[in-house]
């Protein structure tokens, strides 16, 4: 099968490997639709040879076809539309236990220590696959995958409903998520980010209002849409800059959650924190308890994630598909086999 290898400094290979076997309670998944997430691109950045990452394949958003079972596999058959969770735990360890994979010592995730999903094929556990229901399109169950998933257990923390107003900043994928399921939640969502096409992807989701954080007047502008503040922030593109515009709009006792980050600096001043009573939070992915809760929340609110997809590629058009990606002109980037 064919897949797909990021090399670093901005290269990548589109090299052949052997077809995946199912072990015992392991399943081959026929990847059907796999996105590509800001993860990746950190990964594709980074300086040559600098870990095992670079020979494995990359990918961690797949939806797929069942292709093959391993002995003992009883959750799944082939024929089953599914999505993937993209970590793989001990199964034993506390953490795994409480269904937070992603916080195993011993996690594997899909294309950071396993073989990924930008590929013809996928080798993962039975318990990985959550098998979609018949109103989710492979589309959806790749944004399940990671960037809706980040994006529910995110706005779980911060709980946004009818009587709040939410901020959304950078609107990369994982953001136009955000302006999305906040507006299925009931709350007025005020999108921030850059590039038009962007701006034009959060209107058409539905945000109350869009807000160019590239304009050097954003913080009087956004002072003239939200006198007093927000009470809710969630905060995607991991810039230093959009950490402390988060901060400056939150209203005394408002919450931000934050699921980006960049560099080793810290910017955001604790002492800003005290007055207002603000409280920030990180958030990781999504515990996989939550994938069937979150997938009938997409089923009962329609949520549009196709309008997202602004480009599809085969995996043999990966450079075009990563240089696109990177440019940030564009939604989501998917590959289709
Ligand atoms: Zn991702
Ligand atoms: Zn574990």
């Amino acid at each position: 099968m064919k897949g797909i290898v990021l090399l670093g400094d901005g290269e990548l290979e589109v090299r052949w490997f052997p077809d995946p076997i199912p072990g015992p309670q392991e399943v081959v998944v026929r990847v059907k639709t796999a996105a590509i997430c800001g993860s990746d691109i950190h990964m594709y950045h980074a300086p040559k040879g600098c870990g095992s990452k670079h020979h494995l394949i990359a990918g961690h958003e797949p939806a797929g076809i069942v292709d093959s079972v391993g002995p003992d596999v009883t959750l799944v058959k082939p024929g089953d539309r599914v999505s993937v969770y993209h970590y793989i735990g001990c199964g034993k360890c506390k953490n795994c236990l409480a269904g937070f994979w992603q916080w195993c010592p011993e996690t594997k995730g899909l294309g950071a220590h396993i073989n990924g999903a930008d590929a013809e094929f996928v080798l993962v556990k039975e318990q990985n696959c959550f098998v979609l229901p018949d109103e989710l399109s492979f589309i959806d169950g790749s944004f399940m995958a990671c960037a809706a998933g980040t994006t529910y257990s995110a706005l779980m923390k911060l709980q946004p409903n009818g009587a709040t107003t939410i901020a959304v900043i950078g609107l990369g994928p994982v953001g136009l998520c955000g302006v999305a399921m906040s507006k299925a939640m009931g709350a007025r969502v005020v999108a921030i980010g850059r590039r038009k096409i962007r701006l034009d992807l959060a209107k058409e989701l539905g945000a109350d209002c869009v807000v160019d954080a590239a304009d050097p007047d954003v913080r009087l502008e956004l002072q003239r849409l939200l006198p007093g503040g927000v009470d809710l922030v969630y905060e995607t593109s991991g810039a230093p800059e959009a950490q402390q515009l988060m901060v400056g709009i939150l209203k005394p006792g408002g919450k931000a959650c934050v699921v980006a980050g960049r560099g080793p600096e810290p910017t955001i001043n604790a002492a800003a924190l005290i007055g207002r009573q603000l409280t920030i939070m990180g958030s990781f992915v999504l515990p996989i308890w939550m994938v069937p809760e979150m997938a009938a929340f997409i089923v009962r609110h329609k949520i549009p994630f196709e309008k997202m997809v602004t480009h599809r590629f085969s995996i043999d058009q990966a450079k075009e598909a990563f240089e696109l990606f990177d440019s940030g002109e564009c939604g989501k980037v998917v590959f289709e086999f």
